[in-house]
């Protein structure tokens, strides 16, 4: 790893060692070595490192304070990776979340003792049914593609008890990769279906390929294009027609939040990410949450236990669904999660989330209006939420969208997701969000503006770049496979 080092690498904390530093003294050892051998298997043991690193407290604080100035992150900065709805997280959401009484509540405790958390849960539907459009609502999922594998394996139920729960889920090829995989961990083959020149789906092609097998069409709404499959009413007819569902992916609502409903699109299930769209933490593999929307026709198989308001007011937990698919995740999935996402809902208002929507697409817009004469605009129709740019102007000189994204790091912007979707070739797939202020939209687009022109006049520097980052390029598919994620002497 060395050779990859820069001048802007801060030295390990190991660096910092000097023998007799004291960051904290420890009382001397008032029982028998002996005593300690027994007590600490020797396996468990890093000698070599207490022995080696003397440090003090300053230099430990530096240390680690450099180290987190080094994290890239929506509060330091744009954050533009395209469907990955990178936006501010409002303090609001973690105050009320810290509450009292939703943090330290138990998911054990009977409901009689945690009706305000049920109370939530229950508020948490009733917005998201309206939000939908759809009659019910399941909280359960804890991610996009787990509300995808929820809301197939209801697919796959409801047609197993009308005889027969058909082979192939069809998929277009502009859908999110989560798709496929969630499919077919449902048991079901995947068709593929081409998208059209306006990278929409097809209406012909997607008729001839609905046969009496086909138990549901997962449609990414909008595409990851950008581009709302404004033929939406159609295909749910299509396969309505043929006793197949429509599954649409709704993990970026933010492009029509409060503007159209799904279910007023013939939608019959649609997963919506809280950790997009209503702005609840993302990313860091912590905890998500993708509650499932459901048409008439899948409630009874909705996962087990849903949360249900008697007469007099109060909250239950309601098991009696005989053709639920059963739980897709312990107790309530991830409640406080669920906690923050009201909170949005509630301090945004329906005004507020369609205000979301407008200023999401405008945003995206602005960037596909400023960078188009810089970079090749594959698909000419209208783009909501984000955009999808690509090399092509660029391939000439030998740089590509990986040469590109690179460069964005020493203009101090963390790049677009790159080389995705896959039906573009050289993809920059750009989504600013609603949150950005349009000073710092300009500023992305200059520095994209200006790496057009190096890649015309200077291409060696953006081939080469980054430049002023810790580590230069990285072996990504060895990082990715044997990271290294604490400091190894052998190393
Ligand atoms: C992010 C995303 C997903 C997957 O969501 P996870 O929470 O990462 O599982 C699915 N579909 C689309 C369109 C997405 O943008």
């Amino acid at each position: 790893m060395s050779e990859m080092k820069s001048a802007h690498t801060p030295p390990l904390i190991f660096e910092h060692s000097k023998t007799g530093r004291r960051g904290y003294k420890l009382p001397a050892l008032d029982v028998p070595e002996e005593a300690l051998d027994a007590m600490i298997p020797a396996a468990l043991r890093r000698e070599e490192i207490a022995n080696e690193v003397e440090v003090s407290e300053v230099d430990v604080i530096r240390h680690f304070t450099r180290l987190s100035k080094l994290n890239v992150s929506i509060d330091a900065g744009l954050y533009p990776l395209g469907s990955c709805t990178m936006k501010h997280n409002p303090r609001i959401n973690e105050e009320i979340a810290r509450t009292p009484g939703f943090a330290h509540s138990h998911p054990l405790q009977p409901d009689h003792q945690v009706q305000g958390n049920l109370e939530l849960l229950w508020h948490l539907e009733q917005t998201l049914k309206e939000i939908f459009g759809m009659p019910r609502v399941s909280l359960q999922p804890v991610a996009g593609a787990h509300g995808e594998l929820t809301g197939i394996l209801m697919v796959h139920k409801a047609l197993a008890k009308s005889g027969n729960p058909r082979k192939y889920i069809l998929i277009p090829d502009s859908a999110h990769g989560t798709n496929p995989a969630s499919a077919a961990f449902a048991g079901y083959e995947i068709r593929e279906l081409k998208s059209n020149s306006r990278g929409t789906v097809e209406l012909s092609t997607l008729e001839a390929a609905v046969t009496e097998d086909v138990a549901a069409l997962m449609i990414t709404v909008p595409n990851t294009l950008g581009v709302f499959e404004s033929e939406i009413r159609s295909i749910a007819d299509i396969l309505h027609a043929k006793g197949a569902y429509l599954y649409c992916d709704g993990a970026n609502l933010n492009a029509f939040v409060g503007i159209a409903r799904p279910g007023d699109m013939g939608v019959d299930c649609i997963h919506s990410n809280l950790h997009k769209t209503f702005s609840t933490p993302h990313g860091g593999g912590g905890p998500g949450a993708g509650p499932v929307g459901v048409s008439e026709r899948l409630v009874p198989y909705l996962p087990a236990p849903t949360v249900e308001r008697r007469e007099d007011g109060s909250f239950y937990l309601d098991y009696s669904h005989p053709d639920s698919i059963g739980r897709m995740r312990a107790f309530n999935g991830n409640f406080n999660v669920l906690v923050r996402a009201l909170t949005y809902m509630r301090s945004m208002g329906p005004d507020g989330l369609r205000r979301i929507a407008q200023l999401a697409v405008l945003n995206a817009n602005y960037i596909r209006a400023r960078l188009k004469s810089s970079y090749h605009l594959p698909y000419d129709a209208p783009s909501l939420h984000e955009v999808v740019f690509s090399d092509k102007n660029q391939t000439a000189k030998d740089v590509h969208t990986l040469d590109i994204a690179k460069r964005l790091m020493d203009y101090g912007f963390h790049p677009p997701t790159i080389y995705f979707p896959l039906i573009v070739s050289g993809a920059l797939m750009i989504e600013p969000t609603e949150s950005e202020p349009k000073e710092e939209l300009d500023a992305f687009c200059e520095a994209m503006i200006a790496i057009a022109r190096e890649c015309d006049e200077r291409p060696e520097l953006v081939r080469t770049a980054p430049h002023s980052t810790p580590v230069r390029r990285l072996d990504e598919a060895r990082a990715a496979r044997q990271p290294v994620l604490r400091w190894n002497p052998a190393i």
